[in-house]
């Protein structure tokens, strides 16, 4: 089956100078992130809800339509699945909210265990449908293993290059899924540097956050999934961990696109961008009303997902925020990790660190009164927590002894 894409051009978001949608685009003239526009009228009357939920596409597929890969034979697919939303019941208490009321949508079930599956195999789509061979990314873990396994699944060499100090899981599993894997001895600003000048002559193409224009596109889909999800209505706040911020600015595209269309008619949610105390450029800015965000010097959080200190796309992330009456708030990394063991241990639900401070920040705001008690709240938990350091278990048994079973009471 061939889709039809419904793409006109591409935009610049900060200028709104228009770029033809063929050929390779990394950022814009004005070095700003580059977005996919569509024929939205044409879409709407081609295509309808209906059609969508009658799809029998894996996963984010479903909304092909919506998305830039024009035809069928390019999606490169690893069996994607409309992620799970779990509602927080025996652990809503640890947030301070009413069982039900707080929702995550589990990311972790995606291919290579965490949401960059949906950034990175629409970008390795597009780089297979416009004939790249090979890929590189910067990266601090879960997008070097997400191209990784696209790439290899595409026939797309790929390059990753990681700060040496990226949780060797992640390392491991880029360079189990086919990545070219390279440890270098700098942050993830040097891995791009290293990246960029070395275009020429590699000839890779480089797919850093927000630097070409199609993994927003993949992100977006955690907006059109969550939509459909809740029966095309949509939660009163989102908490989304930011880092460069694409699935928050994502996610707001995409609510943008479905009233356009028409096929959600209800109010917006508020999205709060959530960061750690140790890395939080976003919450400054928006506590100092500011339209860009400053570097934030020595970044060190153990969610490494959010450890960015610049982000390329800062003014899209705190225009989203504030267009949609939300906020920015940072947590500690002793609350993310005391969190994440309540919600483990309570609920059976393995938050990574990313994921748990969108639930720490849950709790700081219903304390502040920042958002409310009958407020329908979706909380993003972008990976397996298997990636991440788990307890560890002291007991031994001696199967030889006496076993004392009062041990087990
Ligand atoms: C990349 C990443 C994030 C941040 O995502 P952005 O959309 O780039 O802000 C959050 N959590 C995890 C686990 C990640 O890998």
């Amino acid at each position: 089956m061939v889709v039809v894409s419904y793409v006109t051009h591409l935009e610049c978001s900060y200028t709104g100078k228009h770029y033809s949608s063929d050929g390779l685009h990394s950022v814009s003239d004005a070095g700003k992130p580059l977005m996919v526009r569509y024929d939205l009228g044409r879409l709407g009357r081609e295509v309808s809800r209906a059609d969508i939920e009658a799809s029998s596409e894996p996963g984010f597929w479903r909304y092909s339509p919506l998305l830039p890969v024009a035809e069928s034979e390019d999606r490169v697919s690893l069996g994607e699945v409309i992620t799970p939303l779990v509602s927080l019941e025996r652990s809503a208490r640890l947030i301070g909210a009413a069982p039900g009321k707080v929702i995550v949508k589990d990311e972790s079930r995606l291919p290579t265990g965490s949401f960059k599956a949906r950034g990175l195999g629409l970008a390795v789509s597009m780089a297979k449908q416009l004939g790249v061979e090979h890929l590189a990314v910067p990266t601090n873990g879960n997008a070097g293993s997400a191209l990784a396994a696209y790439a290899s699944r595409a026939g797309i060499r790929a390059t990753v290059l990681c700060p040496d100090n990226t949780p060797e899981i992640n390392t491991r599993e880029t360079e189990a899924q086919g990545g070219d894997t390279h440890l270098v001895n700098g942050l993830i600003g040097d891995c791009g540097r290293i990246i960029a000048e070395g275009s020429d002559d590699v000839g890779w193409f480089a797919v850093s956050t927000l630097k070409e224009p199609y993994r927003i596109e993949g992100k977006k889909t955690m907006g059109l999934e969550l939509a459909e999800q809740m029966g095309w209505e949509l939660p009163d706040v989102i908490f989304y961990p930011t880092g460069g911020g694409t699935g928050l600015i994502g996610m707001w595209k995409a609510f943008a696109e479905l009233i356009e269309l028409g096929w959600i008619e209800c109010d917006l949610p508020r999205m709060v961008a959530v960061q750690s105390t140790g890395c939080a450029p976003m919450v400054k800015a928006w506590e100092q009303g500011l339209e860009f965000a400053e570097f934030w010097e020595n970044a060190e959080t153990d969610a490494s997902g959010i450890r960015v200190p610049a982000a390329l796309g800062d003014f899209l992330i705190l225009r989203a925020v504030r267009e949609s009456g939300g906020f920015a708030i940072a947590v500690s990394d002793e609350d993310i990790h005391r969190m994440a063991e309540g919600i483990g241990r309570e609920e059976g639900l393995l938050m990574c660190p990313e994921g748990a401070a969108t639930a720490a920040a849950c709790k700081v705001a219903l304390e502040r009164g920042l958002i409310g008690l009958d407020d329908t709240v979706v909380l993003f938990n972008t990976a397996t927590g298997l990636k991440y350091p788990m307890p560890e278990v002291a007991s031994a048994i001696d199967k030889d002894s006496d076993i004392d079973y009062q041990m087990f009471g």
